[in-house]
């Protein structure tokens, strides 16, 4: 500004002249990664220097930059960063670390944001401006892309929202398979406002209410028990009289609140670590202040309590046990509370394998397929670099899971499944034939399942699945 007033040089010219000085300094930068910002610089130049000229810019922008939207390229993202996205500028984002199912990426498909992780050098090789695509389903990225592949990628999205808008058909419709098989459809919420989303994909509940959002970016302050009692009501109130299954905070490996409150944050294997049930028995005053809250929003509807990461009768005795004393604590200070039915994950191998002992103690049983997956195969679902070994349809993933949902059945025992398998069309004919009745997944997932379920027939999955049983490469007989 400076220069045009003071020596009259046109905008163009005083752009040019200023971005040379600037230029200099970026070349003496030391740092090699900033002196290549100098690109992102001259890039800027020389599109300002076209608008002054009022020529069209040559980037293959098919939609205005507002109606494309920004895509947020960082090396790493946490959970707790999710809550906030939706209410930024960003569209999506894509990230150099993470694993399809750790929270982050699990949180980003719960709240329909389109998200690559685990890109590995995605930050480094993507520039300021670029344009790119991300196809979240296909984990796939797209950096300047020719308009040919941009009009493509338009279509598909069109179409997706098409069909979208065609499974919205499905909402009333029961969910039986071809033989008059019942089988229900819960979701899975990360905040008390998901609820809204939930009835609107006409879940018959949710199956999984991740508490620990509610714990999370609270620089180390805990919610107190008057707002976890409202969050929880909230739920409970938008779920409009159908039950809601709150999980205790599972806060650790992969979803630390902070570091002043997870106390293992430094952990070497902060998975195998003090987290979920882990820590709030070592934090039992924090853990009571939760399960008071929670007794206390079951007077506003049905809440089934679920415990997660239980290995051991011990620890389902000392859980048990701060329920008891939470309860007599609410008749001590004369609040009322409600009836729970108590659920366990199953997402550790020694559970599934020591099954009766959850059986004796809990109505229900949920199996957290994420977990389950990540502990039998010893592969950190966070880590990018060994994603390709996480396999769903490991034959010991698989003998887990079907005998969990066996003993449930003859037990006569509620069984789901809540990690992201309940929510992959590709898995909902081999759970059906396995003998699962209970699925819950995302909101956004529970239309495209119920158009599986509407369409299978249980007499010929059974067979199928045992033969998938006995394999020992059961991905090969997946789509036969
Ligand atoms: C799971 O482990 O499958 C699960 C549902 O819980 P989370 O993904 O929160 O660990
Ligand atoms: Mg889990």
């Amino acid at each position: 500004m400076q220069w045009i007033t003071e020596r009259h040089y046109n905008a163009e010219w005083a752009l040019v002249s200023q971005m040379e000085v600037l230029a200099r300094q970026f070349d003496e930068m030391e740092d090699e990664y900033l002196r290549e910002r100098k690109g992102d610089l001259e890039q800027v130049v020389e599109r300002v220097l076209k608008a002054l000229q009022g020529k069209p810019s040559e980037l293959p922008h098919a939609a205005p930059l507002e109606e494309a939207g920004l895509i947020l390229v960082a090396h790493d993202l946490s959970p707790a960063d999710m809550l906030q996205f939706k209410d930024s500028v960003f569209a999506g984002f894509v990230t150099d670390v993470g694993g399809k199912t750790s929270h982050t990426a699990i949180v980003a498909r719960s709240m329909d944001i389109p998200a690559v992780v685990g890109a590995r050098t995605a930050s480094t090789l993507i520039a300021q401006d670029d344009w790119v695509i991300i196809d979240g389903d296909a984990g796939v990225i797209v950096v300047d892309p020719s308009i040919d592949v941009l009009s493509q990628y338009r279509d598909r999205q069109q179409i997706a929202l098409l069909e979208r808008e065609q499974l919205q058909q499905l909402k009333h419709t029961l969910t039986v398979t071809k033989d008059g098989q019942k089988v229900e459809l819960l979701a899975n919420i990360e905040r008390p406002e998901d609820a809204a989303a939930a009835i609107a994909a006409g879940a018959v509940g949710v199956g999984l209410f991740r508490s620990e959002f509610l714990f999370m970016g609270r620089a180390g302050k805990l919610p107190s028990e008057d707002e976890q009692y409202q969050a929880y009501r909230d739920a409970v109130l938008g779920m409009k009289g159908l039950p809601v299954t709150i999980r205790t905070v599972d806060a650790g490996a992969d979803k630390p609140l902070d570091a002043s409150t997870v106390k293992d944050a430094a952990h070497l294997n902060p998975a195998l670590g003090l987290r979920a049930i882990r820590w709030c028995l070592a934090e039992p005053d924090m853990f009571r202040t939760q399960l008071r809250a929670i007794l206390r929003a079951a007077v506003h509807g049905q809440i089934h309590l679920l415990i997660p990461m239980l290995t051991s009768g011990s620890e389902i005795e000392q859980s048990l046990k701060q329920l008891d004393l939470a309860r007599a604590e609410l008749d001590q200070r004369g609040l009322a509370h409600g009836p729970l039915k108590l659920g366990a994950m199953i997402e550790i191998p020694a559970a599934a394998l020591a099954l009766p002992v959850f059986l004796k103690h809990f109505d229900f049983l949920s199996l957290g397929t994420n977990d389950l997956i990540q502990y039998t195969l010893a592969i950190d679902r966070a880590d990018e670099s060994v994603a390709h070994l996480y396999d769903p349809l490991h034959p010991a993933v698989l003998h887990l899971i079907a005998g969990t949902i066996r003993q449930c059945n003859e037990a006569g025992k509620s069984v789901s499944v809540c990690g992201e398998m309940a929510g992959d069309v590709a898995m909902t004919k081999l759970l059906l034939g396995m003998g699962l009745r209970v699925f819950s997944m995302h909101p956004s997932q529970i239309l495209n399942v119920k158009r599986e379920v509407l369409a299978s027939h249980m007499g010929q999955l059974s067979t199928w699945a045992r033969k998938i049983l006995r394999s020992d490469n059961p991905q090969s007989l997946l789509n036969k």
